[in-house]
Formats: C-alpha cells, structure tokens, sequence
C-alpha cells in the first residue's frame, strides 16, 4: 500500500520540475493529484507523462479567480484535499539599483500572495490529518547577489508557515516549508540561460553545495512525500531544507 493511499494532493505549478517530480511520486503512493500550472501545453504533457490519477486545471496563482475555479474543480471531483503543496514560483535577477516595480511586482504577487490565497482558499477543504506544504528556498535564509526580491520572498513563506501553524492550532493541519538548494529544473536554467555564462554559476553553485553538486527535483519530492504522508505527523512550522548542506555550513 503507498504511502498516500486514497489520499487527494494539490500541487501548484505541477506542470514542471520540482511540482512535475512530486506528482508523479504522490500519484506512484497512491494519491489523486490536482497538478496546476499557467500553461496548458505543459500541464497536457504532465499529464502524459503520469498517466492516471492526476487532474490538470489551468491557472495563475496570482490570479485569485483561477484559484477558485480550481478549488471548485476539486470540491466536485474529490471533496476534500489531504494535501497541499503550494509550490509555484518564480524569480527575477537584478541587483539593488536595477530592480523595476514591474518585476517586484510580479515576484511578489505569484511566490506571496499566490501562496498565502492558495492555502486560504484550500483551507474549507482540508480537515485534522491534512498537510500544506510551502516551497521555501535556501536563499530565504541567506544572501545571494542580485535576487533580493526572490529572496524576501521566500523569507516571507518561511514566515507564513510559522504563523499559520498557530493560526492552525487546534485544527489538526500541519504546515511545513520545504526549502530547496540548486536543483536541476527546467526553471533553475532557463533563468541561468536568460543570464549567459550558465557553466560558470553552476560551477559556482556546486562549490558552495558540501555533497558537491546540484540536487534533483526527484530528491526534492522524496522529502515533500515525507512531508505530505502521516510520518511527518508531530511536524509543523517547521522548514526542511534539501539543499546539499549549502544553506547549513
Ligand atoms: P520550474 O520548473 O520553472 O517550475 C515552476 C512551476 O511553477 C511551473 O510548473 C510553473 O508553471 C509554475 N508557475 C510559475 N508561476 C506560476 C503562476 N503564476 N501560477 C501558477 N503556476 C505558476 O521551477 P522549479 O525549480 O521546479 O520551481 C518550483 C519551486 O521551487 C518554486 O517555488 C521555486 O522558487 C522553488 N525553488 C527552486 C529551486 C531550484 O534550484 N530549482 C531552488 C529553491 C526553490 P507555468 O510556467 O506553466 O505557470
């Protein structure tokens, strides 16, 4: 028997890397899987790729209608949601002096207020024995030149799991954030291709990184199954970094 048998999973931003890893390990655990994602191309291909017990509805998480019509979407097929993982992200490179409003806008409002109105409006569906799970970052707890903004606001989740937890007490849902180092994902280098000298970072990147190289979205999604399944059952406003140990020396 999986690990999340019967159990019903959301993932934003499921159509790709880390979110496209844990749906396929969610679903192989015996999870239905609501995968969501802005492009309707990639969720198509997500859902090729994983076969059965996995549901694409396309959507922004900054967009809070499309989050409704998400959250009605599962209410009608499923009822409820065991768990949640409020994953979508994005970042932009630009160093203090060259940051647009336009661009601080738009990191803020998918990684932030995404997160915080997708687990609001998921909560009428989640009961005691429910995990959400927030995708933080190692940069969230450390300097990194010219990604401030992405920075802050993976501060900013790490804080929202510890206050929601207290926000949640009593009701028996646990909230976690996942932390990832430099993980191999589709989005990690169409941002270094985007900046040029993409060796040359990555080299820069596995130097700082103790086990000596970048982490896979498949490692990644081991440790939100540990997070989502019952043996994570005395955690919450916790964050669990799967980073090589960069963000620990
Ligand atoms: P990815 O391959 O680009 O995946 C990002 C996912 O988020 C895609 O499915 C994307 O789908 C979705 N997404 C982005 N903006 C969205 C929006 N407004 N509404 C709905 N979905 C949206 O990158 P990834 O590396 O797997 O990133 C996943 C998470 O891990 C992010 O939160 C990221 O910040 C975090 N992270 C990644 C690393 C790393 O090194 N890769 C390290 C630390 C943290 P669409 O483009 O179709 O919308």
């Amino acid at each position: 028997m999986g690990r999340l048998e019967g159990k019903t999973a959301v993932i934003t931003g499921g159509n790709s890397g880390i979110g496209l890893a844990a749906a396929k390990r969610f679903v192989a655990e015996g999870a239905h899987v609501f995968i969501t994602g802005r492009r309707q191309e990639e969720l198509d291909k997500a859902v090729e790729a994983i076969g059965s017990g996995v549901t694409a509805v396309q959507g922004d998480v900054s967009h809070l209608d499309d989050l409704d019509r998400l959250f009605a979407t599962v209410r009608a097929e499923r009822g409820r949601i065991d768990v949640l993982f409020a994953n979508a992200g994005l970042g932009a490179l630009a160093p203090l002096g060259a940051i647009t409003e336009a661009s601080f806008d738009l990191v803020f409002d998918v990684n932030v207020k995404g997160t915080l109105f997708t687990v609001q409006k998921a909560l009428p569906l989640m009961q005691a024995g429910g995990s959400i799970i927030l995708t933080g970052s190692t940069t969230g707890s450390m300097g990194t030149p010219a990604f401030s903004v992405y920075s802050a606001t993976k501060a900013a989740i790490r804080n929202f799991a510890r206050s929601w937890a207290l926000d949640l007490k009593g009701s028996g849902i646990r909230v976690n954030v996942l932390s990832p180092g430099p993980t191999t994902t589709p989005g990690l280098f169409n941002a270094l291709a985007r900046m040029g000298s993409q060796d040359a970072i990555i080299a820069g990147l596995v130097a700082q990184t103790p086990i000596g190289r970048m982490g896979l979205p498949e490692e990644t999604a081991a440790v939100a199954l540990f997070l989502a399944s019952d043996d994570s059952s005395f955690m919450t406003g916790s964050e669990v970094f799967v980073d090589g140990g960069m963000a620990q020396v």
